[in-house]
């Protein structure tokens, strides 16, 4: 039986694992699918404050982690697949085993979103993929696409002209939704190129299992063509990893939860923190801060209830 279990091991439940463990109630934080969330997936950090030039983001989370660490948090791999909520101590399905504990923060995150084509599933990994920090190497001296219009897409692309001859970010309107300084630096950028409004409808060739070419539309005129590429990137944002909580907590139309005064969740003894709930600002040091709020709710939390 724990104290505090923390869902996910990104910024905010590796914030929250350092102020419970603090706090002496030796949580025990659960990887999950994407150890390390978001930022273990990207490059430079430059706006976390106190750091002046800026920090790697697997850097700033392996930091936390033996933080967390050094105060008697620990860490167990996997995903938790079920869970009980209608009773305190909730319960925990973690592979075969199952985990109980009498406070739950749930910090899962979210994960990048997918264009949805039947071709997709086949190719990713094979000239297709969601994250320029993983696989941009693979991509030195090729053509490849990023698609998107926001933060991420400006972001991955810039990281990607290290790399790649020509990076062409493919929009589906000709308006951005970037932030100015992102997509000023992308423009500026010789490397990059700029596609709207178009789409990506299908990409080839499965049977080889390899990314070869693309079918694209152009929204404007409806013209359909065929273009040579040797990679695509996905930078299309990400949806909130609450599929275990349908039904169990409450969460707005896109899945993510709902919180109020505070982290708390619907049910008693439920904190949320991080992406999983925030689908407004997103960004590192929120999600920290959302950590932090939410291991000192649960410590309050705590302090009125035994199970
Ligand atoms: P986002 O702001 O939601 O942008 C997603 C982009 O993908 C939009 O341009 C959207 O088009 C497009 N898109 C979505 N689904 C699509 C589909 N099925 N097909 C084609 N295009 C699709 O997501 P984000 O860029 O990941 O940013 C999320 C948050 O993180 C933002 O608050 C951002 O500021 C922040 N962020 C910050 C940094 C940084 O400061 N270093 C880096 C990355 C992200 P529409 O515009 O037409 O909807």
């Amino acid at each position: 039986m724990y104290k505090v279990i923390i869902i996910g091991s990104g910024c905010a439940g590796l914030t929250a694992a350092v102020y419970a463990a603090r706090a002496d109630l030796m949580p025990l934080v659960i990887d999950g699918r994407e150890p390390g969330g978001q930022l273990s997936l990207t490059t430079m950090v430059e706006n976390f404050p106190g750091f002046v030039d800026g920090i790697l983001g697997p850097q700033l989370i392996e930091n936390a982690r033996k933080q967390a660490e050094r105060f008697g948090a620990q860490f167990r791999s996997g995903a938790v697949t079920d869970v009980d909520l209608s009773q305190r101590p909730f319960k925990l399905t973690v592979g075969n085993e199952t985990l109980e504990c009498e406070a739950l923060i749930v910090a899962s995150g979210a994960s990048a979103r997918t264009l949805g084509l039947p071709s997709e599933r086949e190719l990713f990994g094979h000239g297709l993929s969601t994250c320029a920090t993983c696989d941009g190497f693979f991509f030195r001296d090729k053509n490849i696409i990023v698609v998107g219009g926001g933060d991420s897409a400006m972001e991955e692309a810039t990281f990607l002209t290290k790399f790649a001859s020509t990076v062409t970010i493919m929009h589906r309107r000709n308006e951005f939704r970037a932030s100015k300084i992102m997509l000023d630096r992308a423009r500026a950028n010789a490397k990059i190129k700029f596609l709207t409004p178009y789409i990506i409808e299908d990409l080839h060739d499965v049977q080889k299992k390899n990314l070869e070419s693309i079918r694209i539309r152009n929204l404007d005129t409806q013209e359909v063509s065929q273009m040579h590429i040797d990679g695509v990137f996905l930078g299309i944002g990400h949806d909130p990893n609450t599929a275990i909580f349908k039904g169990k907590l409450d969460m707005n139309p896109d899945g993510y939860l709902i919180v109020n005064n505070g982290s708390r969740t619907n049910v008693e003894g439920v904190f949320a923190a991080g992406d999983v709930h925030d689908h407004i600002y997103r960004q590192a040091i929120t999600a920290a801060g959302a950590g932090c709020m939410a291991a000192i709710d649960a410590e309050k939390f705590l302090e009125g209830h035994t199970a």
